[in-house]
Protein backbone atom coordinates (compact mmCIF):
# COMPACT_ATOMS: atom_id res chain seq x y z
CA UNK A 1 0.00 0.00 0.00
CA UNK A 2 1.55 3.35 -0.83
CA UNK A 3 2.41 6.08 1.59
CA UNK A 4 -0.63 8.13 0.24
CA UNK A 5 -3.26 6.03 0.51
CA UNK A 6 -2.19 5.41 4.18
CA UNK A 7 -2.24 8.88 4.67
CA UNK A 8 -5.56 8.76 3.24
CA UNK A 9 -7.17 6.46 6.23
CA UNK A 10 -9.65 7.33 7.67
CA UNK A 11 -9.17 6.06 11.48
CA UNK A 12 -12.61 5.42 13.19
CA UNK A 13 -13.48 5.63 17.25
CA UNK A 14 -15.74 3.83 18.45
CA UNK A 15 -16.25 4.18 21.60
CA UNK A 16 -13.41 1.75 23.37
CA UNK A 17 -11.33 1.60 20.18
CA UNK A 18 -9.86 2.97 16.84
CA UNK A 19 -9.24 1.36 13.71
CA UNK A 20 -7.82 2.67 10.54
CA UNK A 21 -10.29 1.97 7.51
CA UNK A 22 -8.74 -0.52 4.43
CA UNK A 23 -9.75 -2.04 1.79
CA UNK A 24 -9.09 -5.43 2.09
CA UNK A 25 -11.40 -6.32 -1.06
CA UNK A 26 -12.65 -9.78 1.03
CA UNK A 27 -14.91 -11.84 -0.84
CA UNK A 28 -16.97 -15.20 0.43
CA UNK A 29 -16.20 -18.74 -1.60
CA UNK A 30 -19.33 -21.00 -0.50
CA UNK A 31 -17.26 -24.33 -0.10
CA UNK A 32 -20.78 -26.15 0.15
CA UNK A 33 -24.54 -25.47 1.25
CA UNK A 34 -23.67 -23.79 4.22
CA UNK A 35 -20.20 -23.45 4.52
CA UNK A 36 -18.01 -20.26 3.26
CA UNK A 37 -14.04 -19.41 3.25
CA UNK A 38 -12.87 -16.14 3.40
CA UNK A 39 -9.02 -16.35 2.15
CA UNK A 40 -6.27 -13.77 2.52
CA UNK A 41 -4.52 -13.68 -0.97
CA UNK A 42 -1.27 -13.10 1.18
CA UNK A 43 1.09 -15.49 2.51
CA UNK A 44 2.89 -12.63 4.09
CA UNK A 45 3.08 -12.15 7.73
CA UNK A 46 0.76 -8.73 8.71
CA UNK A 47 2.32 -6.12 7.07
CA UNK A 48 1.10 -2.37 5.59
CA UNK A 49 0.68 -3.90 2.49
CA UNK A 50 -1.67 -6.90 3.69
CA UNK A 51 -3.32 -4.24 6.23
CA UNK A 52 -2.51 -7.16 8.86
CA UNK A 53 -5.21 -9.72 6.80
CA UNK A 54 -3.06 -12.41 6.61
CA UNK A 55 -5.23 -15.64 7.79
CA UNK A 56 -7.87 -16.83 7.04
CA UNK A 57 -11.58 -16.93 8.01
CA UNK A 58 -14.66 -19.67 7.67
CA UNK A 59 -18.16 -19.24 8.64
CA UNK A 60 -21.50 -21.79 8.71
CA UNK A 61 -25.06 -20.06 7.94
CA UNK A 62 -27.76 -21.67 10.20
CA UNK A 63 -31.53 -20.73 10.07
CA UNK A 64 -30.33 -19.84 14.23
CA UNK A 65 -27.31 -17.96 13.46
CA UNK A 66 -23.98 -17.84 12.26
CA UNK A 67 -20.88 -19.15 13.47
CA UNK A 68 -17.25 -17.67 12.61
CA UNK A 69 -14.52 -19.41 12.65
CA UNK A 70 -11.10 -17.08 13.27
CA UNK A 71 -11.75 -13.22 13.09
CA UNK A 72 -9.09 -11.78 12.15
CA UNK A 73 -6.13 -9.56 13.06
CA UNK A 74 -7.92 -6.58 14.39
CA UNK A 75 -10.93 -5.21 15.31
CA UNK A 76 -10.94 -3.30 11.49
CA UNK A 77 -10.65 -6.66 9.84
CA UNK A 78 -13.12 -8.02 11.72
CA UNK A 79 -15.64 -5.72 10.88
CA UNK A 80 -14.67 -6.45 7.44
CA UNK A 81 -15.52 -10.01 8.00
CA UNK A 82 -18.29 -9.26 9.18
CA UNK A 83 -19.45 -6.90 5.95
CA UNK A 84 -18.43 -9.93 4.09
CA UNK A 85 -20.75 -12.17 5.66
CA UNK A 86 -23.70 -9.57 5.74
CA UNK A 87 -23.63 -9.57 2.10
CA UNK A 88 -24.44 -13.80 2.54
CA UNK A 89 -27.12 -13.30 5.31
CA UNK A 90 -29.12 -11.70 7.16
CA UNK A 91 -28.12 -13.67 9.77
CA UNK A 92 -26.03 -12.08 12.71
CA UNK A 93 -22.78 -14.29 13.71
CA UNK A 94 -23.81 -15.68 17.27
CA UNK A 95 -20.89 -17.89 17.78
CA UNK A 96 -17.49 -17.67 16.85
CA UNK A 97 -14.40 -20.07 17.05
CA UNK A 98 -10.51 -19.18 17.89
CA UNK A 99 -8.57 -21.44 16.67
CA UNK A 100 -5.86 -20.85 18.62
CA UNK A 101 -4.44 -17.73 20.69
CA UNK A 102 -2.15 -16.01 18.20
CA UNK A 103 -3.53 -12.64 17.42
CA UNK A 104 -4.11 -13.12 13.55
CA UNK A 105 -7.19 -15.86 14.61
CA UNK A 106 -9.04 -13.73 17.21
CA UNK A 107 -8.43 -10.18 17.17
CA UNK A 108 -11.41 -9.07 15.51
CA UNK A 109 -13.87 -10.59 18.23
CA UNK A 110 -14.46 -6.93 19.46
CA UNK A 111 -16.51 -6.61 15.57
CA UNK A 112 -18.91 -8.83 17.22
CA UNK A 113 -19.06 -7.69 20.17
CA UNK A 114 -23.23 -6.68 20.18
CA UNK A 115 -24.60 -10.50 18.70
CA UNK A 116 -22.19 -13.13 19.53
CA UNK A 117 -23.15 -15.40 22.54
CA UNK A 118 -20.54 -17.93 22.88
CA UNK A 119 -17.06 -17.87 21.69
CA UNK A 120 -15.25 -21.19 21.55
CA UNK A 121 -11.56 -22.19 22.06
CA UNK A 122 -9.04 -24.91 23.41
CA UNK A 123 -8.33 -25.13 26.87
CA UNK A 124 -5.44 -22.24 28.07
CA UNK A 125 -6.68 -19.94 24.58
CA UNK A 126 -8.68 -17.56 27.23
CA UNK A 127 -5.91 -17.35 29.35
CA UNK A 128 -3.59 -17.05 27.11
CA UNK A 129 -5.65 -14.00 24.99
CA UNK A 130 -6.31 -12.40 28.79
CA UNK A 131 -2.56 -12.31 29.42
CA UNK A 132 -0.87 -11.09 25.93
CA UNK A 133 -3.89 -9.73 24.08
CA UNK A 134 -2.22 -6.48 24.30
CA UNK A 135 1.46 -8.14 23.61
CA UNK A 136 -0.75 -8.80 20.11
CA UNK A 137 -2.15 -5.32 19.21
CA UNK A 138 1.05 -4.07 19.68
CA UNK A 139 3.43 -6.50 17.40
CA UNK A 140 0.52 -5.98 14.74
CA UNK A 141 0.65 -2.53 14.75
CA UNK A 142 4.76 -2.10 14.63
CA UNK A 143 4.32 -4.62 11.80
CA UNK A 144 1.67 -2.70 10.18
CA UNK A 145 2.76 1.23 10.73
CA UNK A 146 -0.66 0.99 12.52
CA UNK A 147 -3.39 -0.17 10.22
CA UNK A 148 -4.60 -2.59 12.53
CA UNK A 149 -5.14 -0.35 15.45
CA UNK A 150 -6.00 -0.69 19.37
CA UNK A 151 -8.78 -3.63 18.98
CA UNK A 152 -10.36 -4.06 21.75
CA UNK A 153 -10.02 -7.65 23.19
CA UNK A 154 -12.63 -9.86 23.56
CA UNK A 155 -11.56 -12.90 25.25
CA UNK A 156 -13.23 -16.77 24.82
CA UNK A 157 -16.03 -17.68 27.29
CA UNK A 158 -16.19 -21.09 26.34
CA UNK A 159 -13.51 -23.66 27.00
CA UNK A 160 -13.55 -26.78 24.83
CA UNK A 161 -11.18 -29.41 26.85
CA UNK A 162 -12.44 -32.41 24.60
CA UNK A 163 -13.66 -33.36 21.13
CA UNK A 164 -17.58 -32.56 21.18
CA UNK A 165 -20.68 -32.67 18.38
CA UNK A 166 -22.92 -29.57 18.74
CA UNK A 167 -25.86 -28.30 16.96
CA UNK A 168 -25.38 -25.08 15.77
CA UNK A 169 -28.84 -23.83 14.24
CA UNK A 170 -29.48 -28.01 13.91
CA UNK A 171 -26.45 -27.88 11.85
CA UNK A 172 -23.91 -30.87 13.42
CA UNK A 173 -20.46 -30.10 13.95
CA UNK A 174 -17.92 -31.34 15.46
CA UNK A 175 -14.77 -29.73 17.85
CA UNK A 176 -11.88 -31.29 17.71
CA UNK A 177 -8.38 -30.45 19.39
CA UNK A 178 -5.41 -31.02 18.20
CA UNK A 179 -3.42 -32.29 21.02
CA UNK A 180 -1.28 -28.82 20.16
CA UNK A 181 0.11 -30.17 16.73
CA UNK A 182 0.37 -25.94 15.69
CA UNK A 183 0.18 -24.43 19.23
CA UNK A 184 -1.53 -25.51 22.73
CA UNK A 185 -5.45 -25.72 22.33
CA UNK A 186 -5.41 -25.50 18.87
CA UNK A 187 -9.27 -26.52 17.67
CA UNK A 188 -10.31 -27.44 14.18
CA UNK A 189 -14.05 -27.92 12.97
CA UNK A 190 -15.57 -30.84 11.22
CA UNK A 191 -18.94 -30.61 9.39
CA UNK A 192 -19.62 -34.54 8.73
CA UNK A 193 -23.05 -33.80 6.66
CA UNK A 194 -20.69 -31.11 4.74
CA UNK A 195 -17.48 -33.11 4.49
CA UNK A 196 -16.10 -30.00 5.41
CA UNK A 197 -12.70 -29.59 7.52
CA UNK A 198 -11.68 -25.88 8.73
CA UNK A 199 -8.25 -26.55 10.19
CA UNK A 200 -7.31 -23.36 11.34
CA UNK A 201 -3.42 -23.50 11.55
CA UNK A 202 -3.23 -27.38 11.87
CA UNK A 203 -3.49 -27.34 8.33
CA UNK A 204 -1.04 -24.85 6.01
CA UNK A 205 -1.83 -25.26 2.20
CA UNK A 206 0.53 -23.11 0.46
CA UNK A 207 3.00 -21.58 2.57
CA UNK A 208 5.34 -23.09 5.51
CA UNK A 209 3.71 -23.62 8.65
CA UNK A 210 5.51 -22.02 11.67
CA UNK A 211 6.33 -25.11 13.85
CA UNK A 212 7.69 -22.73 16.68
CA UNK A 213 4.65 -23.37 18.88
CA UNK A 214 4.04 -26.68 18.53
CA UNK A 215 4.63 -30.46 18.93
CA UNK A 216 6.36 -31.72 15.98
CA UNK A 217 5.88 -35.52 16.87
CA UNK A 218 1.91 -35.15 17.54
CA UNK A 219 1.14 -32.76 14.68
CA UNK A 220 2.34 -35.44 12.56
CA UNK A 221 -0.06 -38.02 13.99
CA UNK A 222 -2.89 -35.77 13.95
CA UNK A 223 -2.75 -35.02 9.80
CA UNK A 224 -2.39 -39.07 9.69
CA UNK A 225 -5.74 -38.94 11.70
CA UNK A 226 -6.89 -35.75 9.46
CA UNK A 227 -6.60 -37.99 6.26
CA UNK A 228 -8.71 -40.75 7.21
CA UNK A 229 -12.00 -38.32 7.38
CA UNK A 230 -11.36 -38.07 4.06
CA UNK A 231 -12.69 -34.23 3.98
CA UNK A 232 -13.83 -32.68 0.64
CA UNK A 233 -12.98 -29.85 1.39
CA UNK A 234 -10.24 -28.11 4.05
CA UNK A 235 -9.91 -24.55 4.65
CA UNK A 236 -6.33 -24.02 6.31
CA UNK A 237 -5.63 -21.44 8.67
CA UNK A 238 -3.02 -19.88 5.78
CA UNK A 239 -3.41 -21.02 2.08
CA UNK A 240 -5.83 -21.86 -0.65
CA UNK A 241 -8.62 -23.90 0.28
CA UNK A 242 -7.91 -27.36 -0.66
CA UNK A 243 -8.88 -31.24 0.14
CA UNK A 244 -7.16 -34.23 1.98
CA UNK A 245 -4.16 -34.15 -0.84
CA UNK A 246 -3.07 -30.80 0.76
CA UNK A 247 -3.43 -32.83 4.13
CA UNK A 248 -1.19 -35.54 2.65
CA UNK A 249 1.36 -33.25 1.64
CA UNK A 250 2.11 -31.19 4.64
CA UNK A 251 2.02 -34.77 6.42
CA UNK A 252 4.77 -35.85 4.00
CA UNK A 253 6.85 -32.15 4.48
CA UNK A 254 6.51 -32.43 8.61
CA UNK A 255 7.36 -36.17 8.59
CA UNK A 256 10.89 -35.57 6.05
CA UNK A 257 11.39 -32.64 8.05
CA UNK A 258 11.14 -35.05 11.28
CA UNK A 259 13.60 -37.82 9.22
CA UNK A 260 15.94 -35.29 8.01
CA UNK A 261 16.71 -33.91 11.85
CA UNK A 262 16.84 -37.52 12.97
CA UNK A 263 19.38 -38.18 10.40
CA UNK A 264 21.27 -34.93 11.16
CA UNK A 265 21.61 -35.96 14.94
CA UNK A 266 22.55 -39.47 14.21
CA UNK A 267 25.90 -37.83 12.31
CA UNK A 268 26.31 -35.71 15.47
CA UNK A 269 25.34 -32.21 13.63
CA UNK A 270 24.00 -29.37 15.62
CA UNK A 271 21.16 -27.36 14.19
CA UNK A 272 23.28 -24.93 12.94
CA UNK A 273 25.52 -27.57 10.90
CA UNK A 274 22.11 -29.88 9.72
CA UNK A 275 20.17 -27.12 8.24
CA UNK A 276 21.95 -27.07 4.48
CA UNK A 277 21.39 -31.19 4.07
CA UNK A 278 17.84 -30.64 6.05
CA UNK A 279 16.92 -27.68 3.29
CA UNK A 280 18.14 -30.41 0.63
CA UNK A 281 15.55 -33.04 2.16
CA UNK A 282 12.87 -30.94 1.74
CA UNK A 283 13.73 -29.81 -1.80
CA UNK A 284 10.50 -31.26 -3.62
CA UNK A 285 8.47 -29.41 -1.13
CA UNK A 286 9.93 -25.99 -1.91
CA UNK A 287 7.88 -25.23 -4.84
CA UNK A 288 4.81 -25.48 -2.96
CA UNK A 289 5.36 -23.24 0.28
CA UNK A 290 6.65 -20.20 -0.17
CA UNK A 291 9.39 -19.63 2.69
CA UNK A 292 10.13 -22.68 3.78
CA UNK A 293 13.78 -21.83 4.02
CA UNK A 294 13.31 -18.80 6.38
CA UNK A 295 11.35 -20.72 8.21
CA UNK A 296 13.63 -23.65 8.23
CA UNK A 297 15.81 -20.96 9.66
CA UNK A 298 13.65 -19.64 12.57
CA UNK A 299 12.24 -22.81 13.75
CA UNK A 300 14.67 -25.92 13.21
CA UNK A 301 16.61 -25.12 16.63
CA UNK A 302 13.20 -25.65 17.96
CA UNK A 303 12.82 -28.63 15.67
CA UNK A 304 15.88 -30.06 17.08
CA UNK A 305 15.16 -29.62 20.56
CA UNK A 306 12.00 -31.96 20.38
CA UNK A 307 13.32 -34.67 17.87
CA UNK A 308 16.43 -35.06 19.96
CA UNK A 309 14.29 -35.11 23.23
CA UNK A 310 12.58 -38.23 21.34
CA UNK A 311 15.89 -40.02 19.94
CA UNK A 312 17.44 -40.13 23.69
CA UNK A 313 14.02 -41.25 24.93
ZN1 LIG B 1 -1.94 -18.22 11.96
Amino acid sequence: MCRLLLLLSIVFSVPGFAYAEFDYSMEARAVSAQVYAIITPTRDLPNAENGGWNSNSAFVVTDAGVLLFDSGSSVGIGHAIRETIARVTSQPVRWIVNSHAHGDHWLGNAAFADSVEQIFAGAGVAEVIEADGIGWVNRFNAMTGGITGNSEILAPNRKVEQAAELLFGGVPVLMMLSGGSHSPGDLMLWLPREEVLIAGDVVYSDRMPSTNAGDLKQWIETLAELKQLQPRVVIPGHGAVTDVSGIDRLHALLRELWLAVEAGIDEGLSDFEMQPQVSAALAQFRPFYPGLDDKLKRDLSHVYLQVEAAVFE
